[in-house]
């Protein structure tokens, strides 16, 4: 398939975040116009700003797209929506969230969307999926994944066991 490869992390710490991925990486399977490359591991990673909320669970997916940087971010808020999420404290618990990483090598600041995602590279718990899914992976600047990995602030990020085959 033509297409742009595209990058989705996933978070949850919610009502079975494991599940809540693996139900995110059949949505977006089954997302028009793209087809699934590859999914990461899963991680358990310990929240960012308020500490009084459950343990992460991250990953990211490799997709190539048809869609444009805005469509797929509208696709991704409508599964967002359809997993319940519920958001009532900035960077508090929640359901499930999904971000827009990298879209080929492009470089967006628009209202909507920015891409490279702003926080990639602070964040282990993204890095360190990318870097399982695409080890010579780079930012558009030309920045290795791999680099900016190494020098990321550590989270206690844990490898969790493979993912569940049959979440349904
Ligand atoms: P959050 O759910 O906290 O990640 O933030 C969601 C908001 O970030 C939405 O209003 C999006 O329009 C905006 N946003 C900007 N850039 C991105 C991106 N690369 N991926 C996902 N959301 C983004």
């Amino acid at each position: 398939m033509a297409g742009t490869d595209a990058f989705i992390g996933l978070g949850s710490n919610l009502e079975e975040p494991s599940a809540q991925l693996a139900r995110a990486v059949i949505a977006l399977a089954a997302l028009p116009k793209t087809e699934l490359v590859a999914q990461s591991p899963f991680y358990r990673s310990r929240p960012v700003g308020p500490q009084d909320q459950p343990d992460f669970i991250n990953g990211a997916v490799w997709i190539r797209t048809e869609l444009s940087a805005i469509e797929l971010l509208d696709e991704l808020q409508a599964i967002e929506q359809n997993h319940g999420r519920e958001r009532l404290q900035h960077w508090g618990p929640r359901t499930l969230d999904l971000d827009l990483l990298l879209y080929g090598m492009a470089t967006l600041a628009e209202p909507r969307l920015s891409v490279p995602h702003p926080e990639l590279p602070n964040r282990d718990f993204v890095l360190q999926p990318l870097l399982d899914l695409a080890p010579d992976l780079t930012l558009p600047d030309g920045a290795p994944i791999a680099e900016l990995r190494a020098r990321c602030p550590d989270n206690r990020l844990r490898r969790l066991d493979p993912i569940p085959r049959d979440p349904i």
